[in-house]
């Protein structure tokens, strides 16, 4: 028998072993699958391919992964290195097994290149993203374990690459999935490569101080199993050195020398249920010598990756310091394994508690999911999103660009710089020419190509784009480069809104005197300024043409009203009855108005505003019949008039109010800005103000504790839709996401 198949019979074996229910059978057809398509190729080493992915099978049946993870491994390299293809396994072995292998080769085919900190996180998330399927990483990290363990076949450079990328990559991951032996293992091994001297330094210090330190470890053990024995506790006592790498650490970023750390050995004490984890913490502090700080109860707190113990440092007898974990199986499980530990150890669970860094609410929902759900379920939940509003893409440099879910090249090149958008003529994604519109997707290249004569973005963009930072920043350039052509856009799309609305512009512009009125309904000084607005985007047709007609509309209904009071006027004085056409069912008589308001059955009363809502003309709004203070006026929508809170008995003291067409008056209403504080906030509002020729009463700014800032204001308007017209003003100044009005 070649060696392959030596090896192949050896894990079927442990397969069979950890899993007596294995299908055998189909495991070996993976096999020869793979050993079939990877043929003569030879590793590195010299020995035939399929050891490698067989290997690999060993480490995930090592994991106990489920049955179609161990055949995915075994597969794992034909999409990429053979003319195998997806269909083919799919049909070959399932669909879910063909989606574990593409779901490797994807990440196998992710270059890593080394960046800046923020860069490497970005890497993990999009690693991690992309997998979809908590087994596919879990694949993919044994993978790399394995080409880690044969990493001295490859050439200098490429050993250099691959151990960067497995310290600032697949450890990171495989802490965040808690699965620390994996972690341990990878970081000892990138080491190596990375710092050879630094590396074997350390292990020989280790190995001089092992020898100093003859049968510390042995001695140590049997001293607290005899003890914990003596005390009827049932337990397994662990002792070994501390990984390379922890070690190495600790020397090089705290300057230390061997000797000055604390926790060189570490002891695990694993125990059946967590009250035997405190006694046996008695125990060892009774035994030994605590270090004052070091005690960490990790039960009560779990850490974010969902790992319990408890951490406490002690000195022995021989005046060796060293640390002692103490944990329930359960929690070891949880420790070593990790996310996987879920096919070792299906049971119990539940009474875990997990941090809520948001940073691992994925890992925490994973582990969550973990209770008491069946296998087949927890599969299903492990294909949840992680990053399901984000994609993770690179620059040609390969640096990675996080962007909202959906994004285009547009998005693309309005992240890297306005300019590469405004001159953006084509876009290329993993090396082919693609159409703007096309959404990117986690780990593609994209390359956007830029002319110095390009025309500039087009309107479509700002539809086709879905970061708010590549439509302002078209906006912006329609805004300040194309006036002409703004204007001409503009007038076309507010003429055709017009007509919609049954209007033509010959209707607006009948005279100087209405254009005028129109245009300060809409706040523009001309009519090539509002066309402008609307033709950069600023200001929707719709709004202006809509804005426009209620205007007209309104002073239509002052004409009428007029000549009707004149008729009124007239039929008084020769003393007729005549009731006004405008007196509706629910509108009060018209009558003597106080302070521009007309109050049901009540003549010349007091009229006061009430400081809650502060009313405006246009509001609908309700009196109120104090005791000995006049009617105080709110807003219908006031908490304070709501009908469902008013008293019964104070029912009949509630009237029907209404404005009276003066037009003249001004009236003091209060407004409440939310915004992210910043400099020149409270300033831009003011500006904003006066730039809606709205007078300021006062302005009281706040910051807030998180970061934002309230802006109480008090101003004089003439009526509700002067008010609109600030508000909608006050809502476009940058960092503002909330301007409301008091009450109401
Ligand atoms: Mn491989």
């Amino acid at each position: 028998m070649d060696l392959a198949h030596e090896q192949y019979e050896a894990l079927e074996k442990s397969i069979l072993a950890a899993n007596p229910a294995a299908d055998a059978e189909r495991i070996r057809a993976a096999f020869e699958y793979a050993d079939h398509h990877h043929g003569s190729q030879l590793r590195k080493s010299g020995e035939p391919y399929i050891i490698h992915p067989i290997a690999v099978a060993e480490i995930v049946n090592e994991l106990e992964l489920d049955q179609d993870s161990i055949i995915a491994a075994l597969l794992h390299d034909c999409i990429e290195d053979t003319d195998s293809t997806h269909d083919d396994i799919a049909r070959l072995f399932s669909p879910q097994i063909a989606d574990l292998v593409e779901g490797v080769t994807k990440l196998t085919r992710m270059q890593y290149t080394s960046r800046e900190d923020e860069q490497m996180e970005n890497l993990r998330k999009m690693f991690m993203a992309m997998a979809k399927d908590v087994r596919v990483i879990l694949i993919k990290l044994c993978d790399r374990l394995h080409n880690m363990r044969t990493l001295q076949y490859q050439s200098d450079k490429k050993q250099k690459e691959k151990a960067l990328e497995t310290m600032e990559v697949y450890a990171p991951i495989a802490h965040r999935l808690g699965m620390q032996k994996l972690k341990w293992e990878l970081e000892d091994l990138a080491l190596e490569y990375l710092d050879p001297v630094g590396y074997h330094d350390v292990k020989e210090e280790l190995a001089n101080i092992t020898t100093i330190h003859a049968g510390f470890v042995e001695n140590m053990q049997t001293h607290i199993e005899q003890r914990l024995s003596e005390e009827g506790v049932n337990c397994r006592v662990y002792g070994r050195l501390k990984h390379i790498y922890s070690i190495y650490r600790k020397m090089y970023t705290q300057s230390k020398t061997l000797n000055e750390i604390f926790d060189l050995y570490a002891f695990r004490v694993i125990v059946e249920d967590i009250p035997a984890c405190y006694n046996v913490l008695g125990c060892v502090h009774d035994m030994f010598k605590p270090v004052l700080g070091r005690f960490k109860d990790y039960i009560g707190t779990p850490k974010p990756n969902g790992y319990q113990s408890l951490h406490t440092t002690v000195v022995g007898r021989e005046g060796i310091p060293f640390e002692v974990q103490i944990r329930t199986w359960q929690m070891h499980q949880t420790a070593e394994y990790g996310v996987a530990a879920h096919w070792k150890y299906k049971e119990g669970m539940a009474n875990q508690k997990l941090g809520t860094e948001r940073e691992f609410e994925w890992v925490r929902k994973l582990l969550e999911s973990q209770q008491d759900a069946d296998p087949d379920e927890f599969v299903r939940t492990l294909r949840v999103d992680m990053f399901s509003d984000e994609v993770f893409v690179f620059t040609p440099n390969g640096d990675v660009k996080s962007l909202p879910a959906g994004a285009t090249p547009i998005d693309f090149a309005y992240s890297i710089h306005s300019a590469v958008g405004n001159s953006m003529t084509g876009a290329r994604v993993n090396g082919r020419i693609v159409t703007f519109e096309t959404p990117l997707k986690n780990g593609d290249i994209v390359e956007i190509v830029t002319s110095k004569s390009a025309r500039g973005p087009s309107r479509d963009w700002m539809k086709i784009c879905k970061s708010n930072e590549a439509r302002n920043k078209i906006r912006q350039w329609f805004k300040k480069e194309r006036r002409e052509e703004n204007i001409a856009t503009g007038r076309s799309m507010f003429e055709s809104e017009l007509k919609h609305l049954g209007l033509t512009l010959g209707a607006i512009t009948a005279s100087a005197d209405l254009l005028d009125t129109l245009l300060k309904r809409v706040r523009f000084g001309s009519l090539d300024e509002l066309y402008a607005a609307i033709g950069y985007g600023g200001l929707s047709a719709q709004k202006a043409a809509g804005r426009m007609r209620e205007e007209m509309t309104r002073l239509g209904r002052l004409e009428r009203q007029r000549a009707e009071h004149e008729a009124i006027q007239a039929a008084v004085s020769s003393g007729e009855t005549v009731y006004p056409s405008s007196a509706k069912g629910t509108a009060p008589a018209p009558r003597h108005s106080v302070n521009g308001i007309i109050v049901e059955g009540l003549d010349n009363c007091m009229v006061k505003f009430s400081k809650c809502c502060t009313p405006v003309p246009g509001d609908p709004v309700v009196g109120f019949i104090t005791k000995g203070y006049g009617v105080s006026i709110h807003r219908k929508d006031c908490p304070n008039a709501d009908p469902a809170r008013r008293k019964p008995e104070e029912a009949g003291r509630w009237v029907k109010v209404a404005w009276a067409q003066t037009g003249e008056s001004t009236f003091r209403t209060s407004l409440e800005i939310s915004a992210k504080d910043r400099d020149g906030l409270a300033l831009d509002v003011a500006m904003a103000l006066s730039a809606q020729k709205a007078k300021l009463n006062t302005l009281a700014a706040r910051s807030q504790p998180d970061g934002y800032a309230i802006i109480n204001l008090e101003l004089f308007v003439q009526d509700q839709r002067e008010l609109t017209g600030v508000i909608n003003k006050l809502s476009q100044i940058p960092g503002v996401f909330l301007v409301r009005r008091a009450g109401g």
